[in-house]
């Protein structure tokens, strides 16, 4: 499997538009972080964690031809309003796949009305095969993903668990119950927005914490704010198995 970081910032990006700020400033590429999505990869399959603003740059930045589902983690802007922007695939492959919380499905209907429209649909507007999900575990491609919630403050999110790969964002807190259901993955990816701590983020110490009780052999850090720091500054104070993410990073598990 390979994991291509499509974006590794948090919701604004970084650089922030009118930033002064010296990590905003930065002519390192690894300090230029757009919104937070991950490219799954396997056999002949592509799939799509999240689809926020950047995507449509994501997917030409990676060549990305097709994809066969995009699963969703919650309903923040930052991780569905670029939904739109399917439709290139949707043209080639048809119906795109989403997965998602009903919750989070009941949000993409309002923000993306006219897609789910019936009557008299504009032929331009991408058409999605909705296949809502709850704390069971399902099946994409021929892959078993394993959903395991964590808060971001008071909103439920969705982190996926493929195999020896979890991908944990805009998380704050987790039950040991659901902490559980990662241990024993090799690769683990959790958000660190910054240093100070953060009302629905972990900040870098949590996120440490946290990776030390799942116990993998190897993390990486995303959703990251221009607040953080330097990415090669911060990578120098981590754990030795433990990595800032960086857009169109990839690795392979
Ligand atoms: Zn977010």
């Amino acid at each position: 499997m390979e994991i291509t970081f499509l974006g590794t910032g948090t919701s604004q990006g970084v650089p922030i538009i009118g930033s002064d700020h010296p990590v905003c400033l930065s002519e390192d590429q690894k300090d230029k972080r757009l919104r937070v999505s991950i490219l799954v990869e396997w056999d002949n399959y592509t799939y799509v964690v999240d689809c926020g603003p950047d995507f449509r740059q994501q997917m030409l930045a990676n060549n990305v031809k097709k994809i066969d589902g995009i699963l969703f983690t919650h309903e923040h802007n930052d991780h569905i309003i670029g939904l739109d922007d399917v439709r290139p695939f949707y043209f080639k492959q048809g119906d795109i796949s989403v997965y998602a919380h009903q919750r989070v499905i009941k949000a993409l209907k309002k923000r993306f009305d006219y897609v789910f429209e019936t009557v008299n649909k504009y032929p331009g507007t991408p058409s999605l095969k909705i296949n809502e999900i709850n704390d069971t575990p399902f099946t994409i491609g021929n892959l078993e993903v394993i959903p395991v919630n964590v808060w971001h403050h008071k909103l439920q999110v969705y982190a996926f668990r493929f195999h020896d790969f979890a991908y944990v964002t805009d998380a704050k807190t987790i039950t040991e119950e659901e902490v559980e259901k990662l241990k024993g993955v090799k690769v683990l990816t959790v958000n660190a927005l910054r240093k100070e701590t953060h009302l629905a983020h972990f900040n870098l110490d949590e996120a440490l914490a946290f990776i030390k009780k799942v116990n993998p052999e190897k993390a990486y850090l995303t959703h990251i704010s221009h607040l953080l720091g330097f990415h090669a500054e911060v990578e120098k104070e981590l754990p030795e198995n433990v990595f800032l993410a960086y857009d169109n990073l990839k690795i392979k598990i």
